[in-house]
């Protein structure tokens, strides 16, 4: 996205899409308060009525939305409203403004102690603490004159900005109302991610400025890269988002096979963790696995699980694509991904330090280890099992690994993530059966920019020409010497990007399932020729803008 703006600003980003419109902030819920002016005699009908009057008018509120709604969300509604009219509940409250109390803390103390007696009983009943929390808070804003908490239910749709949001907002999401959430807190797996992916909406969480950013004004939002534009010029923003409308609507529609328009076929492959993301893999298009991260099963592990356990991991993974390929990663231990029993802790610049495969330079056993129980696994299944290593910077490391994955009659293969190895590809691909590039790695390592500093996204942007640059030698050494070249880092999710690897002679792209729709509805709209076009285009640019501009220009006919 090329787009001039007054401010730019950068999150996480965890569900893919670019939407544009208003902010609406979400309220915070009030602090309940504890202690408050004590109530003479003579005012405590009124505050009493006081009380009534707001907890009508929250009741009558939710119930007014719960009838808008259809579904658990308006179910969750209704509760939340019978809650406000509940007559105990305001017996309670009321004696407590009978003994001096004001009402939003007579709200307070009582609430808290229908919560108690909730979270005793457990199961079902527990479960709607939040709910009365939730409905509590609107009474105390209601009384208190402040804006009502929670998730604003505007009349024409706006971009959400929150905190982050807590389950019992998630009633009053409408996807149709809400074109994007960004929060300032939370991570890819906070109950902000989880919903936003479940509803499909836009979404980046951690942009830890956008307080920076005010109700009502103008943004622009791409989950993709996690790249917010404060007041961006409207035109360009506008088509940014229609064009992704558009892209999504067309993904929607997409049932593969994965080829371009004039039949050139691409394998699409997923990123997968376990067997669970397996199996999500398997309902889609995806042909195979491309990276099965290993070491993300045992970052909680305090030691070395044993090769019977390792290999039932394995096998668990391997049995949602019995008969394709299967791309297994070793251990990638170290730097963001500390593995207890095989990371050195401590170190001063881990990304620099002992990780990936050169972890073995301390305890080979390990690496030997998980191969057995990969190659036990591989025995068992019918497609192909290719294994990689990540990390690799010398020849020697590629030899070495082959030789291990071969004696275990195993395709061998290395990741190109480190420079060292992506400058002497000739000679790594010498050593190997295939590559597989981690663009994510590689762009930090070329671009001497820590891929998790926000501050310097612009330099990991795998657009970045001296990163293309390299991506197009590693590929086109790859067509000469007739050996597989993968991408599996994220930039094989990027549709455009996709098409101009594609172009540039990679044979496989691995992603996160959630983006091969829109991958595969790319590729099937232009052919092997335009994608040709776009790899040599992009060579040409100055900057990432202009390579996706360049690129966009021959792709997006
Ligand atoms: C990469 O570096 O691109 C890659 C796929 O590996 P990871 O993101 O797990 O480091
Ligand atoms: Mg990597």
């Amino acid at each position: 996205m090329d787009i001039a703006s007054a401010r730019t600003l950068y999150g996480t980003p965890v569900v893919a899409g670019i939407a544009y419109g208003p902010v609406a902030w979400a309220q915070p819920a009030p602090e309940p308060p504890s202690e408050g002016p004590e109530i003479a005699p003579e005012d405590r009908d009124g505050e009493k009525e006081r009380f009534a009057a707001c907890a009508d008018t929250v009741s009558t509120r939710l119930r007014g939305r719960s009838e808008a709604t259809v579904g658990t969300a308006s179910d969750i509604l209704a509760v939340a409203a019978q809650f406000a009219k509940d007559k105990g509940w305001r017996k309670a409250v009321n004696k407590h403004i009978d003994a001096g109390v004001s009402a939003p803390v007579a709200a307070a103390r009582a609430t808290e102690m229908f919560a108690d007696m909730f979270r005793a009983q457990g199961g079902l009943m527990a479960e709607r603490v939040t709910d009365l929390l939730d409905m509590r808070n609107r009474v105390i804003a209601e009384l208190e004159g402040l804006p009502e908490p929670g998730i604003p239910t505007p009349e024409s749709p706006v971009v959400l900005l929150a905190e982050d949001l807590a389950p019992a907002d998630t009633a009053g999401l409408d996807p149709s109302l809400i074109r994007a959430i960004v929060t300032r807190l939370g991570g890819p797996t906070s109950h902000t991610s989880i919903i936003a992916r479940q509803l499909g909406i836009p979404c980046i969480v951690a942009a830890r400025e956008i307080g920076e950013v005010t109700d009502e004004q103008m943004i622009l939002v791409d989950g993709g890269d996690g790249r917010i534009d404060a007041d961006p010029d409207p035109a360009a923003a506008e088509e940014a988002a229609s064009a992704d409308e558009r892209a999504r609507e067309e993904a929607k529609a997409w049932t593969g096979p994965a080829q371009t328009a004039d039949g050139e076929p691409v394998q699409l492959l997923a990123n997968v963790q376990d067997e669970a993301g397996a199996k999500r893999a398997a309902a889609s298009q995806a042909q195979g696995i491309g990276l099965f991260r290993t070491e993300l099963s045992y970052l909680n592990a305090t030691t070395e699980p044993p090769v019977t356990e390792q290999t039932e991991l394995y096998r668990s993974v391997f049995g949602s694509f019995p008969d394709s390929k299967i791309v297994v990663r070793t251990l990638d231990a170290g730097s963001d991904k500390p593995v207890a029993f095989a990371s050195v802790p401590d170190e001063d610049n881990p990304a620099l330090g002992v990780r990936g495969l050169r972890t073995s330079g301390i305890d080979q056993g390990i690496l030997l280890r998980q191969l057995d129980a990969i190659a036990q696994a591989a025995r068992e299944h019918d497609g192909p099992t290719w294994i990689m290593a990540p990390m690799v910077a010398t020849i020697s490391e590629a030899r070495w690994f082959a030789q291990l994955a071969h004696e275990r009659d195993l395709t061998a293969g290395i990741m190109i993530e480190v420079p060292a190895a992506a400058i002497l590809i000739d000679r790594f691909l010498d050593e190997v059966d295939f590559v597989s590039i981690g663009t994510n790695d590689l762009t930090q390592y070329v671009m001497a920019a820590d891929r998790g500093n926000p501050n310097l996204a612009t330099y990991t942007d795998t657009w970045q020409p001296a990163v293309l640059s390299l991506i197009s030698r590693i590929a086109a050494s790859g067509v000469t010497k007739e050996t597989p070249v993968g991408v599996c880092g994220e930039a094989a999710a990027d549709p455009l990007l996709a098409c101009v690897f594609v172009g540039m002679g990679v044979t496989s792209l691995s992603m996160a399932v959630s983006a091969i729709p829109y991958v595969g509805s790319k590729l099937a709209k232009v052919t092997k020729e335009q994608c040709e076009q776009a790899a040599k285009a992009v060579l040409g640019a100055q900057d990432p803008g202009e390579a996706r501009i360049l690129a966009a220009s021959i792709l997006d006919q």
